[in-house]
């Protein structure tokens, strides 16, 4: 049986192209190799820009998200600055007339929010279902599959977060020799929705406000990294301090401290014989940004869009599949280039970068249209 669409990876991107499917009469399959119920770094917060909350609100997962307790954290402003340098800048939605520039949604709660659209739109996915490998042919896509028949579609579409199942795709590996530290802490005072960034001669620390806490991810290297975790609570936070200043206002309580090595990793080419990756397939980026979730969801909703207007017989042809790589290159490359420059501008400390970038800082916060046009980038992207 040919379907229209087969999608592999139902976490957050594969179940957002799925749900952005469901008003178009297509025959669509989703695989996952999780078990019914059961998430994958369910531990994991992710950072959602603004322009990523419309794309779950036009799929009706926001409203269902948006109802569960702590899932969602709006930020309503973020504080940059440098350790050692001047500038700072701060970034306020209420400056952009918007409700919040961002918000710190757990991993786990939107899972299950995208598994409860997905059965409210009567979309089936199969559980369980391992892809070993995706192929083309110029008439459909074969999705191997692990003790199961395999699956034909018209297009193949790979979510699976790491791009494996796809044969033949061309990535770029890129390792920044750096670890995110990540913890959660607790500081004297709420919160009010404000994030910082501060950049720090061991490198970034970003704080992102999430329910009655807030989130740390710390980009350091390796050994130092090794040496912050062996620190008891009251070390680290003091260490932490000696980094962040007064800004913050002190810090109470520390709890799961661990750290996972930081990478760029992208395909060359997003699109092959009838078959795309997208998401994390596509692009991992380092978290400085908090860039790869929103890029990977505009992927979904890119991809949904160019599906829905192509005639049935068009789609995962050629042309509707380059037609689709033109739309997304400038903000697949911008999300990506833009990226990797934070961490080389932001993550070096050279003592003559911290004059250029404590100017840039300085003018982003003075020049009003700047600062617009870099808030809009952050949420919607570049087109
Ligand atoms: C270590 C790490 C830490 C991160 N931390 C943050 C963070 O702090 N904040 C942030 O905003 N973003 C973070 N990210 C990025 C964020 O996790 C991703 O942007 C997001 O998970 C991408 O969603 P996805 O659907 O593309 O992939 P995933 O979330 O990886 O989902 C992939 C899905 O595919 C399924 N699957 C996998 N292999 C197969 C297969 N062979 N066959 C069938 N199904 C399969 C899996 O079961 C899963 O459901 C981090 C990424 C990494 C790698």
């Amino acid at each position: 049986m040919l379907h229209d669409v087969a999608i592999v990876g139902a976490g957050p991107v594969g179940a957002t192209l799925a749900l952005s499917l469901a008003d178009g009469d297509l025959d669509v399959v989703v695989l996952d190799a999780r078990a019914r119920g059961e998430t994958l770094r369910g531990e994991r917060s992710l950072a959602l820009s603004h322009g990523a909350r419309l794309i779950l609100e036009r799929c009706g997962v926001w409203p269902m998200l948006a109802g569960v307790m702590e899932a969602v954290t709006p930020i309503l402003a973020i504080d940059v600055s440098q350790a050692g340098g001047f500038g700072m800048t701060r970034l306020a939605a209420a400056e952009h007339s918007l409700p919040a520039l961002g918000y710190v949604v757990s991993y786990r709660a939107l899972q299950a929010a995208l598994d409860a659209a997905l059965a409210h739109a009567g979309i089936a996915v199969r559980h369980g279902v391992t892809a070993t490998s995706v192929g083309g042919t110029p008439a459909y896509a074969a999705v191997a599959l692990e003790g199961a028949d395999p699956v034909t579609a018209r297009l193949a579409a790979v979510a699976d977060g790491t791009g494996a199942a796809v044969a033949g795709v061309g990535r770029q590996r890129h390792d920044y020799g750096q670890v995110a530290l990540v913890a959660k802490l607790w500081r004297p005072v709420p919160h009010s929705g404000v994030a910082y960034e501060r950049f720090t001669r061991d490198g970034p620390i970003a704080l992102l406000p999430e329910g009655d806490h807030y989130g740390l991810v710390w980009t350091m290297t390796p050994g130092r990294a090794e040496e912050m975790l062996a620190l008891d609570d009251a070390a680290f936070v003091a260490a932490l301090e000696r980094h962040f200043g007064a800004r913050t206002g002190g810090f109470t309580r520390i709890k799961d401290r661990r750290s996972f090595p930081l990478m760029l990793e992208f395909a060359r080419a997003t699109v092959g014989t009838r078959c795309v990756v997208l998401g994390n397939a596509a692009q991992t980026l380092h978290p400085v940004a908090g860039q790869g979730f929103n890029v990977g969801l505009r992927d979904a909703a890119g991809l949904a869009q160019a599906v829905l207007d192509s005639s049935r017989e068009a789609i995962g042809s050629r042309a509707m599949l380059e037609a689709y790589a033109r739309s997304r290159r400038t903000d697949r490359w911008a999300g990506i280039a833009f990226t990797h420059g934070l961490v080389g501008v932001f993550g070096s400390d050279l003592p003559w970068l911290r004059w250029p970038r404590g100017l840039a800082l300085t003018l982003l916060d003075t020049l009003p249209v700047a600062k617009r046009a870099f808030t809009r980038a952050m949420m919607f992207g570049l087109r």
